[in-house]
């Protein structure tokens, strides 16, 4: 198989699955998911799986990434901020389908990694940082989507604070990595509506709560 018979493969694997949107299929075939995996995976990095990336952290599955995506209902004027950053692959997908991409890594190492592959492919509308994305970005609030991909305990509160009324966030719950769901919120004038999108496997959202307490 060749490079074009690889993508093309992985879309019809993911309408499969249920994803129809036309945008995001044609950004999962466009952005080379080749140029995010280590190279000892390089063979499967068309494949339909999940792979491991530097710091103990994972490139997620495709079809996760495009349910998790779908289920945003991004357009082109919107502001997203993402939450793990991880290998950027995840970032350069919405980076073809919104405005612009607000994205935050723990990892230095996977952050710079990220940034270099998101400054090849030229992906001008993505503003990455170091840090604890469980606190949001309050400078760039409020965000009409967030995407969280890394497992939260519960919604995160200052998260959901920093979307705008009819905004939505997409992130997995549960700390249990046997045990977790995609939810998805939208935050409505007097309160938040919450649906199980059903379940994942992700890694953990890792927050520094101890050491700054919610009212601080
Ligand atoms: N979306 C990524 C997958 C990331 S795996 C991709 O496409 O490659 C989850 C990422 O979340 C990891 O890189 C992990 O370091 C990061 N992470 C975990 N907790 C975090 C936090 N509190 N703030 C920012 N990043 C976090």
């Amino acid at each position: 198989m060749n490079a074009e018979e690889f993508r093309a493969r992985l879309v019809l694997e993911l309408r499969g699955e249920g994803i129809y949107d036309d945008r995001l299929l044609e950004a999962i075939e466009r952005v080379p998911r080749d140029m995010f995996v280590p190279r000892p995976f390089q063979h499967q990095a068309w494949d339909n799986v999940a792979l491991p990336i530097d710091c103990g952290q994972t490139i997620s599955q495709p079809a996760v990434v495009a349910r998790m995506t779908q289920a945003l209902e991004l357009d082109e004027r919107m502001k997203v901020l993402e939450i793990g950053t991880g290998s950027g692959y995840q970032t350069s997908i919405l980076s073809y389908l919104c405005r612009r991409v607000y994205t935050i890594e723990r990892h230095r190492e996977l952050l710079q990694q990220a940034e270099s592959r998101l400054e090849a492919l030229r992906r001008r509308n993505v503003t990455a940082r170091l840090g604890d994305g469980s606190k949001g970005w309050p400078e760039q609030a409020p965000f009409e989507r967030i995407l969280v991909t890394a497992a939260a305990i519960d919604i995160p509160p200052r998260l959901s604070a920093q979307l705008s009324v009819g905004g939505v966030m997409v992130v997995p719950i549960g700390d249990d990595p046997e045990n977790q769901r995609i939810v998805r919120v939208r935050r409505q004038e007097d309160g938040l509506d919450i649906d199980d999108l059903g379940p994942v496997k992700f890694v953990p959202l890792v927050s520094d709560r101890a050491a700054e307490p919610l009212s601080g």
